[in-house]
């Protein structure tokens, strides 16, 4: 059985996740439900399920809000027809998408006015890559892999290259190669955060000296996926779990080291059970791994401040 716990850092929580979760918990707060939010505000299950209990309703078309209502955009963003329907249907919108998101988008949607084809690494049909498609739809190729390289209709345009912002860092390298390897003109953009490479750096220097990883996340996050991969990339064992509940003890057999981490919608309190579990399984040593320390805070969405003065209070969370 495990006598050592290895804790990456940073793990769980971004500045961007935060921020989204104060949005909505102020709301919550200050205003009688229903607060309608556009998709799962932050990709986890324990998080999105706490929301629901106190009045936020989930939505994945704007259509299934009421008209006037008030709406809460998530950290991972929403495309421009999105915003115009909440527009047309007259909705109080606070758009709390990830800032390090919303970057992403103004440079597709700048590449695609100054005449570039915009290539988008990431994967097809996660809510991020939905909305910054969006903002040129029809300039825009989604390429998942380096495979997908070969069948980017080549076109006459130059090619500029963004990226999904939860990717893998040493896949989206590879895909950048053999992007540049065939349009080797093209403008490149790494926009992969620095909360998914430092959780990255951190789950690898774990794994590299432990028996089994486990990784907190929700199924749907992508980068909690991201990290569970890059730790079994090193060699160790590695699952992603929702929580303690998920754990099967026979994992732990054979195994003298766990490295433990977290996705970046992950609150600190899911890893509170495991670690007391482990500890009460023989564990003696906890031994933080800190690859980085992080600093960032993204300021709160302008149409909060602006509630807030209207309102004469200070709108803050609880
Ligand atoms: Fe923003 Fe990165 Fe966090 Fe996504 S993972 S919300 S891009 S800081």
């Amino acid at each position: 059985m495990p006598h050592t716990l290895l804790l990456a850092e940073p793990r769980g929580f971004c500045a961007g996740v935060v921020r989204a979760i104060d949005v909505l918990d102020a709301l919550l707060d200050a205003e009688e439900p229903p607060i309608y939010a556009f998709h799962e505000i932050v990709h986890n299950r324990h998080v999105v399920d706490g929301f629901r209990a106190r009045g936020a309703v989930f939505v994945d078309t704007i259509a299934e809000v009421p008209e006037g209502a008030r709406i809460v955009f998530s950290a991972h963003g929403v495309s421009p027809e999105v915003v115009a329907e909440a527009r047309e249907r007259n909705l109080r919108v606070i758009d709390a998408t990830c800032p390090l998101v919303t970057k992403v988008h103004l440079e597709s949607r700048k590449a695609a006015k100054d005449g570039f084809d915009v290539l988008l690494v990431g994967h097809e049909g996660h809510d991020e890559v939905v909305g910054t498609k969006g903002e040129a739809p029809d300039r825009t190729t989604v390429v998942d892999t380096p495979e997908d390289v070969a069948a980017v209709v080549a076109g006459d345009r130059p090619k500029f290259v963004v990226t999904q912002t939860t990717l893998s860092v040493g896949d989206t390298d590879a895909t950048i190669q053999a992007i540049t390897s065939r349009f080797p003109d093209a403008e490149v953009r790494n926009d992969i955060c620095y909360a998914t490479t430092n959780r990255q750096a951190a789950v690898r220097s774990i794994a590299e000296r432990a028996g089994l990883v486990i990784v907190v996340g929700s199924a749907n996050s992508s980068n909690s996926v991201r990290l569970a991969e890059v730790a079994a990339g090193t060699g160790t064992t590695a699952y992603r779990v929702d929580g303690l509940s998920e754990i099967d003890p026979a994992w732990y057999e054979g195994v003298d080291v766990v490295g433990l981490s977290a996705g970046a919608s992950v609150p600190d309190s899911l890893l509170e059970p495991i670690i007391e579990d482990l500890r009460a399984r023989g564990v003696t040593r906890v031994e933080p791994v800190i690859v980085a320390e992080e600093t960032i805070e993204f300021r709160p969405p302008s149409e909060l401040l602006e509630l807030a003065e209207a309102a004469g209070t200070e709108l803050t969370s609880s």
